[in-house]
């Protein structure tokens, strides 16, 4: 995927990070611009033409979730978070005020490289995709129009619920959704925050749709901050 023509922002302002980002985003032919604050950050977001939003959350004069809430006040632009291993609550905030993704620090430049792929797919998907009935994710489908689950061509048996938590993650496919903004859509405001109605349904789903349950290969389990239907 080389001469891609969107452009990065990528706002950091650890310069070795920051560097090590650039120069993997060079490689693959990315252009690129940077912002060591969120001030900086905001003002290129809203003269410059951006396409992703490379965000860490641990900026020198405001908080990056600021800035998250700031530009979603006009832009759907795609945002991956960058934050560090331990901030698994900071990671689900970001999510539930808008990010699309997160990246862990620290991470290989692969990582980096797919998720705004990913990304990117995403941004493309929600212009032109709208009237896809059947999707899947690779031996996994759904069909919007007739409510049914395939598993590698052979109808999969699954509840309303199931069907319901199963549809959310293919109108997010590759995409981290985090357990609070799950149980809002599948059991509706109000339920709280009780996670064991949650999990308990994701394993009965995972019974059925993963030849492993225990290693599933197709809903991963973002530890602390909720779950990832792969695209492949
Ligand atoms: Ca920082």
């Amino acid at each position: 995927m080389k001469n891609m023509n969107e452009t990065i922002l990528v706002v950091e302002d650890d310069a070795q990070i920051k560097n090590y980002i650039c120069y993997a985003l060079k490689q693959e032919g990315f252009q690129y611009l940077t912002a060591s604050t969120a001030q900086h950050a905001l003002s290129q977001l809203v003269s410059e033409q951006i396409d992703v939003l490379l965000l860490d959350l641990g900026l020198p004069d405001f908080d990056g979730m600021e800035v998250i809430a700031r530009l979603r006040e006009w832009s759907e632009m795609p945002i991956i978070v960058v934050s560090a291993r331990d901030q698994d609550k900071e990671k689900a905030d970001a999510l539930d005020a808008g990010a699309d993704d997160y990246l862990t620090k620290p991470f290989s430049s692969t990582e980096l490289l797919a998720r705004i792929r990913v990304a990117i797919r995403h941004m493309y998907k929600e212009g032109g995709n709208n009237g896809q009935h059947y999707v899947f994710t690779g031996g996994l489908g759904i069909d919007f129009d007739k409510h049914l689950v395939y598993l590698d061509g052979t109808e999969v048996h699954v509840t309303p619920l199931e069907y319901s938590l199963l549809a959310l993650f293919f109108r997010n496919v590759g995409k981290v959704l985090t357990t609070k903004y799950i149980i809002k859509e599948i059991y509706g405001i109000g339920y709280g925050t009780d996670t064991q109605a949650l999990r308990a349904l994701m394993s009965g789903l995972r019974r059925k749709i993963e030849k492993n349950p225990a290693k599933p290969r197709y809903i991963h389990t973002e530890i602390g901050v909720g779950y990832r239907l792969i695209d492949e």
